[in-house]
């Protein structure tokens, strides 16, 4: 949709980190140098984090929760305070089956084009929604459309969150998506007999996969794809020795 290609068009303008897959991050070189890695959500061996962004929605996340279930993995879901709002019991219900709950912003709302204390307003009023009706204390937080500014790192650190992009994503906002699609766009750049090796980097090689468990600001109904990517997912995890689950399980 014509809002989503603006929306990595965003991204685009970040720099050429975007052509292996990678989001952009800050424009500023000393902070992509010194965060980088751990921004695109490099993190433990033999591991992929895996992360939805953009609910709770009522038409979608409920499936996702059943199929993560029956597959046996956990998950961190980037939430929208204002998704949270208006259904706050799925939002619980994520929490009770054992997912992490990460904080996307109360609105989906672009970080360049707002001021910092719009910003710093956004990601507060979106954790203070996420704390009051989750009872939970989210620890990340993903930009919407993964642009991360000096004022979303700095709102971010001042609310005590910890910033986070990926290293894979789906492309599962895409008209033409299908499970196949998404699953090929979220491992074709991950080799996993480098990203398994325990010798040359153990600390820094299992990557963050994106997926969205909503359509709210993608084209309608993509997450039906998304949602069955998820068992090819999980055969190929199995087959190349990967763990899967949630970002603080991904740090540990
Ligand atoms: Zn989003």
């Amino acid at each position: 949709m014509g809002h989503k290609v603006l929306r990595y068009g965003a991204v685009l303008a970040g720099g050429s980190a975007l052509a292996h897959g990678i989001p952009a991050v800050a424009t500023i070189p000393f902070v992509r140098i010194k965060l980088f890695s751990k921004l695109s959500g490099l993190g433990r061996a033999n591991h992929l984090a895996l992360t939805f962004d953009d609910g709770p929605d009522p038409k979608s996340t409920l499936i996702f929760l059943d199929t993560l279930d029956q597959l046996g993995h956990k998950a961190t879901f980037f939430m929208l305070g204002l998704m949270v709002e208006r259904n706050p019991s799925i939002a619980r219900e994520v929490v009770s089956r054992g997912h992490e709950i990460g904080l996307h912003g109360y609105e989906h709302i672009n970080h360049l084009y707002r001021t910092f204390p719009g910003v710093l307003a956004d990601i507060r009023k979106g954790f203070d929604t996420i704390v009051n009706l989750t009872d939970t204390t989210p620890t990340w937080f993903r930009p919407p459309y993964g642009v991360l500014s000096t004022s979303s790192l700095i709102s971010a650190k001042l609310t005590g969150l910890k910033p986070i992009l990926w290293t894979t994503w789906g492309k599962d906002w895409e008209d033409s998506c299908t499970p196949e699609t998404i699953f090929h766009n979220l491992t074709k750049s991950i080799d996993p007999n480098s990203t398994n090796s325990r010798i040359s980097n153990p600390r820094m090689a299992g990557p963050t996969l994106l997926l969205h468990d909503s359509d709210c600001t993608s084209q309608v109904s993509s997450w039906i794809s998304s949602v069955n990517s998820l068992h090819l997912l999980d055969k190929w995890a199995t087959e190349n020795q990967f763990g899967l689950g949630t970002l603080s399980d991904h740090f540990l």
